[in-house]
């Protein structure tokens, strides 16, 4: 999968789970009680009262985000047998204000969180990878190619690939994870011969036919 912005993850198979638009409301109710607290009197009867009603919008806030990150991560589990992410610094990105917003709001460390814990659970693999050129690599071609943040498409002038941005970075993480599991396309070191590990020598094979 690849953990986005325009989505709140693409993954290989072409599914993309949106952003939850309610936490934004959410939060921007957070903010309107915040101001309230602050313009009341401090010490006065109605700034208590209106930290008690922040107090309680805060708890409702990471409810929400919390219920909606393990119900997207079961899911994703479940329907798997792994899981490849990139381990990103998410704390390093919430500092760069523009990307802030997004991010706290896409809760992609409680989701990874997670997706550790159900694939722990129900016995898959999940893998987390270095996100060093997963979306500048072509996953064709492996050339590099330039995007901005407003790039959405993947159009390699190299070997003519076209894929959606965030399908072609799924796709270069989901390589790197099955060689990091020691799946790897490259001759299939270390595949079982069991029935479990078959769906991954399925998409090994794929991945070779794909890269060409
Ligand atoms: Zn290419």
């Amino acid at each position: 999968i690849d953990l986005g912005l325009k989505y709140f993850y693409k993954a290989t198979d072409g599914t993309e789970v949106e952003n939850p638009k309610f936490l934004r409301k959410s939060e921007r109710k957070l903010k309107r009680l915040q101001r309230r607290v602050s313009k009341k009197q401090k010490g006065s009867k109605h700034r208590r009262k209106a930290i008690n009603r922040l107090g309680r919008q805060h708890l409702k806030v990471s409810r929400q985000r919390k219920d909606w990150a393990v119900k997207q991560a079961r899911a994703l589990v479940m329907s798997s047998d792994l899981i490849a992410y990139e381990n990103l610094q998410v704390r390093n990105m919430v500092r760069n204000h523009h990307l802030a917003k997004s991010i706290s709001d896409a809760a992609w460390s409680l989701f990874v969180d997670w997706v550790k814990y159900y694939a722990q659970i129900f016995g898959k693999v999940q893998q987390p990878v270095p996100p060093q050129n997963t979306t500048i690599g072509c996953f064709d071609c492996k050339q590099p190619v330039q995007k901005t943040l407003s790039t959405r498409t993947h159009v390699c002038p190299h070997c003519g690939s076209v894929r959606c941005r965030d399908e072609n970075a799924a796709w270069n993480i989901l390589e790197k994870g099955l060689r990091l599991a020691g799946l790897s396309t490259a001759g299939h070191v270390g595949i079982e011969a069991s029935g479990q590990n078959d769906h991954y020598l399925s998409q090994a094979i794929d991945l070779d036919k794909s890269a060409g």
